[in-house]
């Protein structure tokens, strides 16, 4: 606390992001990194972009990286917003769209950030209880309501809603924005994108930084009806007028000239996952079922506390959540095929003990 601090960041409870520890070097699979580098044409292209017009400010719209998203899922331009990071996106939506009179609802367990939004802006939230599967229940959020957010997978819990409730729930809320944050869509969901055309309330939100192995860039997007993206660019324009930099434009752009790289990585992430699934069952453990770049686990027996320590003294850095319901979870990280069999390694033996 600081008398220098005013009474909004005195209230404020930041986001915690997955420790980058750096003691000693750990088989990271703590904050759903990909653990493949990004496409060598990306590389190629940032070093080129690394030149004299550097001096120059960045193309303000982003229209040539807005114009490759566009064409990469057959939207118009004006359908289409990038942004630092989807986080940023995800900031802008809620300053935008959810209504400060009425409560914005998203599920009970579920990505930690949306909290953090609702009270940097002062929004009133009701949290709606996954099933005790931890599936969302799309039924259960009903109208009257200033907004509604959920993560499709859901993180941390990785399960997928069928487009089918998404579509009910659209249904149900026609009068308030519905943000689809689909940040591990592409390892095996379906995108709610195909919906945009018949929801002028639906946004969906995207990132580079699972998928694509760039993290370390900071580009998301958002896909929405014309009112929805000129809205978010409102918001925009009175924060920041240049939030991606001419290396992050010219490499994401990149990533989507470079199809076959991203269909190759997801394809062995996914295929990593479902063995380690399996691996994980055979030690006794059992997982939800995994649409996502990590697993969620639990052990009928082992607290998942003492696990996440073991691994941590063993050199591997997995997600632990202290919050009920999922106080007997952690949240693993899909690696490469070496990372997760030093993993699995590790667990056989505190699971042995
Ligand atoms: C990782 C993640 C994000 C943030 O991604 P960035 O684009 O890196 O900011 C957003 N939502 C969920 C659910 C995530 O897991």
């Amino acid at each position: 606390m600081s008398k220098f601090w005013s009474p909004l960041t005195a209230s404020l409870v930041p986001y915690v992001p997955g420790e980058q520890p750096k003691d000693k070097t750990y088989i990271k699979l703590n904050t759903n990194e990909n653990p493949y580098p990004p496409s060598p044409k990306v590389i190629e292209a940032i070093q080129a972009a690394a030149n004299a017009d550097l001096r120059l400010y960045p193309d303000p719209t982003c229209e040539a990286l807005v114009r490759a998203a566009a064409d990469y899922y057959g939207l118009p331009s004006g359908q289409v917003f990038v942004g630092n990071g989807s986080d940023e996106i995800l900031a802008f939506a809620f300053a935008a769209f959810f209504d400060p009179a009425k409560k914005l609802l998203f599920p009970d367990i579920t990505y930690s950030f949306y909290k953090v939004y609702a009270k940097l802006y002062g929004l009133q939230t009701e949290l709606i209880p996954l099933d005790e599967k931890f599936r969302v229940q799309a039924d259960a959020y009903r109208p009257d309501n200033g907004g509604v957010i959920i993560p499709n997978p859901n993180a941390p819990t990785a399960q997928l809603l069928p487009l089918a409730d998404i579509r009910q729930l659209l249904e149900n809320n026609p009068d308030q924005a519905v943000v689809i944050d689909e940040a591990y869509i592409d390892f095996g969901g379906e995108s709610a994108i195909s919906l945009i055309r018949e929801y002028p309330n639906l946004l969906v939100v995207q990132t580079l930084s699972k998928s694509r192995s760039l993290a370390g860039l900071r580009v998301g997007f958002a896909f929405g009806s014309e009112e929805l993206i000129e809205g978010l660019n409102r918001i925009k324009n009175s924060f920041n007028s240049y939030t991606l930099d001419r290396l992050a434009l010219a490499g994401a752009i990149a990533s989507f000239e470079d199809d076959a790289y991203f269909r190759d990585t997801t394809a062995k992430v996914i295929a990593t996952r479902e063995r380690v699934t399996k691996q994980v069952q055979e030690l006794g453990f059992r997982a939800t079922d995994s649409k996502a770049n990590f697993v969620f686990i639990t052990h009928p027996e082992l607290p998942a506390k003492s696990i996440f320590q073991q691994l941590r003294d063993k050199g591997v850095l997995v997600r632990y959540f202290d919050q009920p319901r999922i106080d007997e979870y952690l949240r693993v990280s899909i690696g490469t095929d070496e990372e997760m069999e030093a993993f699995t390694a590790a667990l056989r033996e505190i699971a042995g003990a």
